[in-house]
């Protein structure tokens, strides 16, 4: 025997009789089960246990209910991100030979999917103005089998006419999918109002620190559920446990985040709007917003914290914006506790030509705000100090 000290071997974790306030970060990626019955048993469902990481850990479950909780469902699945928790749903629900109904301004990474990526798997879509419900259905063809939306669009925050959605889906049979990404539950309650399946972006407001990249699926027919989470596992689209802690961490001030926010939000469409640098403010909570009435039957008040503008002129007026707003990270992304913009024109919607983005209201001086949480007299100051520039 050698005279070396066992190290390979695991040491037993110390038990307390107090008990962690935090809830544990469990990074192992196997589990050892008692015995070869014992696992039979939790693969068939009769006992509760953990096998292997990619096929689920405590820390995405305890994540997965938090987020469960928010829209009223259960057996949500975590993702490694928005993208991947879009892609389990379209590959695990659809096969060669079936069509999407999209909206046409959706997330920049979905549509690329449906028009670039899915057709090489025999999965073609159509994309339609989801404030226009008889365009949807017109575009509904015998192999339409889903139906997948945003409640509120980017850049140009139009509202979906969601409730004929909902009726169009019923009526014709096909799986409604929303991504609630932009909304949050406490925007729009997608599942408790008969979403199929709900998608997030936990990436976004629900972490909301900009320091993980994660994704939330929600299915209500267990068949469904089951055919997402054996493609997320299949595909290798689990979460890191640190991420789902993390983002979990988040989570507790969600509440408190979204509130603050969508109170800056409001304020700040208002100084947009009163600025002369500004040509037009894009936000549902004021009148002249062209989904005005729509957005005040579905959101109930709750704006949500994105504000777009255009500002008056071009390019050299958004570089006057940006340079003079440092502390105003300029971020092609939304929902962190702090404020970014976001220039569709160079980001999100380079690809599209000129007469592209124009066709969408996307010009040169076009930003896309995303209000975060800080004190309303800092975000007045800094964007007075911008918009002063680009004037
Ligand atoms: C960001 C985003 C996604 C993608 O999420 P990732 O976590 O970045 O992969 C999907 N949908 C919407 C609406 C988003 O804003």
């Amino acid at each position: 025997m050698s005279k070396r000290p066992n190290l390979v071997r695991r040491t037993v974790f110390p038990s307390s009789v107090s008990r962690a306030v935090v809830t544990p970060l469990q990074p192992s990626v196997v589990y050892s089960s008692p015995s070869p019955d014992a696992l039979d048993d939790q693969y068939e469902g009769r006992a509760k246990g953990y096998t292997y990481g990619r096929e689920g850990h405590p820390n995405a479950d305890v994540l997965a209910g938090m987020i469960d909780r928010l829209e009223g469902g259960e057996g949500g699945i975590i993702t490694g991100s928005g993208m991947s928790a879009v892609t389990a749903t379209l590959l695990g629900l659809l096969s060669a030979g079936d069509h999407i109904v999209g909206g046409n301004q959706l997330y920049g990474r979905s549509l690329r999917m449906m028009t670039q990526d899915l057709p090489r798997w025999g999965i073609t879509s159509t994309l339609v103005d989801p404030t226009d419900v008889p365009a949807m259905e017109a575009a509904i063809t015998p192999a339409t089998r889903l139906m997948l939306v945003e409640v509120v669009s980017n850049p140009t925050l139009r509202i979906a006419d969601m409730e004929g959605i909902e009726r169009l889906a019923k009526d014709r049979g096909l799986i409604l999918v929303i991504d609630n990404t932009f909304t949050t539950p406490y925007g729009f309650p997608a599942y408790a109002r008969g979403a199929d399946v709900v998608i997030h972006s936990v990436t976004k407001l629900l972490a909301g620190h900009s320091d993980v990249t994660l994704g939330y699926v929600l299915a209500r027919d267990p068949d469904h559920r089951k055919a997402i989470y054996d493609t997320n596992v299949t595909l290798g689209l689990t979460p890191s446990p640190w991420d789902c802690w993390m983002a979990e961490r988040g989570l507790y001030t969600f509440d408190m985040r979204f509130e603050r926010a969508q109170a800056n939000a409001a304020a700040m469409a208002q100084l947009f709007a009163d600025h002369d640098a500004v040509e037009t403010v894009l936000y549902p909570g004021r009148s002249d917003h062209p989904d005005h009435n729509r957005a005040g039957a579905l959101l109930d008040g709750q704006w949500g914290n994105m504000v777009s503008f255009r500002l008056k002129g071009g390019r050299a007026q958004a570089n006057a914006l940006t340079k003079a707003a440092p502390n105003l990270a300029f971020a092609p992304t939304l929902g962190d506790v702090g404020t970014t913009l976001s220039h569709p024109a160079s980001s999100s919607h380079r690809g599209l030509t000129p007469e592209g983005r124009a066709a969408l209201g996307i010009t040169e001086g076009f930003f896309r705000v995303s209000i975060g949480c800080e004190p309303l007299e800092l975000l007045q100051h800094d964007f007075t100090v911008a918009l002063d520039a680009a004037r």
